[in-house]
């Protein structure tokens, strides 16, 4: 007698039902039909690969068995997966019953990406809209701003720059996938993030991108579980053509969300489009966060940023002056870059606060007024005079260009403010002797112990001299 293939799937899945929790099987199974049953293989349509893998990857020994109950030892399995109600191809394609739980083979020529910003019609809920709005364009959450005209290029940051204007003129298509971008808070990670979404924009209008920080994606996924439409949640990210994911150590922890996102990144992956990643720290330091997950990190490429150095700083402080049409003295743009070394956050906090403070109170930018304003947006952060801050102060308060501390020159008056600058940086940072020695002209640490030893016998010598220091001492310390 034929077996009619629609009570066979009805019997598996009463016994399947048995076997998973309620959830599960509601999302899992009820939205599985099947299709037909020849030659004792039974055929069922899926709505998509990711749904496919995911049955494949959890519910295969289950499916293995029930199947083997209702067809006996010969009964197979095959998957039917819909692609994209959006495009006019139907067509579903077929994948055989894989033996082992490797991924099947699937015609790529049949799953076209799908580009939302064409204007097709499937009604693919968006997380990033409020239900009730219908609205299926992607919004990529993009901010102009943070563009590469905006970025500006040091050594700092220059394999991370070019590896992402790479990434943004060939998506998907160079080996930096996913491409992974590390670094301390505020040096710029979600500016680049945003100005590779920018530039694949540019070049590619037609490509959907998306930017979205991890709580965000966290947020929706929780979202999803409570009105049960993680289906369509997981949907969403499936159709993204370059997926900028922002701040992943917030996964940490998070399994339920980390297995989510460990399949869109496959589904995506697969489909060789462009994963990039943000952490704050580099793929051997984050924590909490599964290994099989972190292992597709290290697929691509990982860049890191690093500390601007100070012609960076310079470079970012008048860039952003420029783009506000603001003038500021020279040395005031110096004095921030030279004190706030370690976060272009922070540097570009200042300088706000300083604008601020002197079209509020109508008075002239100055170097005094910044050093107030300095003192009060740093002191929280812990402010460190720093070693280079120093040898300008010194050199600066003699007339000699900043050039004399690492010359070779043994003309007295150039020792001398080689020993001050050494001197100062014991008194006033925090550094080793050794670390002073190196910046200040490539020096051992003797050499900087012997500076402090003949500073301090003029102190107590000469009074010119003491004044001089006296008066270094104010300039460096206010
Ligand atoms: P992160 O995400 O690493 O914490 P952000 O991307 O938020 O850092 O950067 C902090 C601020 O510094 C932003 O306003 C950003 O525009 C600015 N910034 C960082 N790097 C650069 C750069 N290379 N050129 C210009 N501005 C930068
Ligand atoms: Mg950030």
């Amino acid at each position: 007698m034929k077996k009619d293939f629609k009570q066979v799937w009805e019997n598996c899945l009463n016994i399947i039902k048995d076997n998973i929790n309620h959830q599960n099987f509601k999302t899992w199974f009820e939205p599985i039909t099947p299709i037909k049953l020849e030659d004792n293989v039974l055929t069922i349509q899926v709505p998509s690969q990711f749904f496919y893998e995911w049955l494949e990857e959890n519910y295969i020994s289950l499916l293995k068995k029930t199947l083997k109950k209702e067809l006996g030892p010969v009964g197979r399995l095959e998957y039917s997966i819909i692609m994209d109600n959006s495009y006019n191809n139907m067509n579903p394609y077929t994948i055989k019953f894989p033996t082992t739980n490797k991924k099947a083979t699937y015609n790529p020529s049949i799953a076209m990406p799908i580009d939302l910003n064409k204007g097709s019609s499937k009604d693919i809920p968006n997380p990033f809209i409020i239900p009730g709005l219908k609205k299926i364009k992607v919004q990529s959450q993009l901010n102009e701003t943070y563009s590469f005209d905006n970025f500006i290029e040091g050594d700092c940051n220059r394999l991370a720059r070019s590896a992402g204007f790479a990434v943004a003129k060939n998506p998907g298509k160079t080996s930096f996938n996913p491409l992974l971008i590390y670094s301390n808070v505020g040096l710029g990670k979600t500016h680049l993030a945003h100005a590779i979404g920018l530039e694949v924009k540019n070049n590619f209008p037609d490509k959907t991108v998306l930017y979205v920080n991890s709580e965000q994606f966290i947020n929706q996924y929780i979202d999803s579980v409570k009105n049960n439409n993680q289906n369509d949640f997981i949907h969403f990210y499936q159709i993204i053509d370059v997926l900028l994911i922002d701040d992943i150590q917030f996964l940490a922890k998070k399994e339920k969300t980390q297995d989510v996102f460990f399949h869109i990144f496959n589904h995506l992956h697969q489909k060789d489009r462009q994963l990039i990643i943000t952490s704050d720290k580099a793929p051997v330091d984050i924590t909490g966060i599964n290994t099989r997950l972190l292992s597709r990190f290290k697929w691509g490429l990982a860049a890191d940023l690093q500390v601007p150095d100070l012609e960076t700083r310079i470079a970012i402080l008048e860039k952003k002056l420029y783009k506000d049409g603001v003038e500021m003295p020279r040395d005031v743009i110096e004095y921030l870059a030279y004190n706030i070394t370690s976060n272009i956050r922070e540097l570009e906090g200042a300088l706000i606060s300083i604008l601020a403070q002197s079209s509020l109170n109508k008075k002239a930018i100055t170097l005094d007024l910044a050093k107030k304003m300095i003192d009060k947006f740093v002191k929280n952060t812990s402010r460190e005079i720093s070693i280079d801050y120093i040898q300008k102060i010194v050199c600066d308060y003699f007339g000699l260009p900043l050039e004399v501390i690492n010359s070779k020159t043994r003309k007295r008056e150039i020792v001398q403010v080689r020993q001050l600058a050494m001197y100062f940086s014991k008194k006033l940072t925090k550094s080793s002797l050794a670390t002073i020695g190196l910046h200040c002209g490539n020096k051992d640490h003797a050499t900087v112990l012997h500076a402090c030893k003949t500073v301090n016998n003029l102190i107590d010598t000469d009074k010119q001299f003491r004044n001089y220091v006296e008066e270094l001492d104010k300039k460096i310390v206010l």
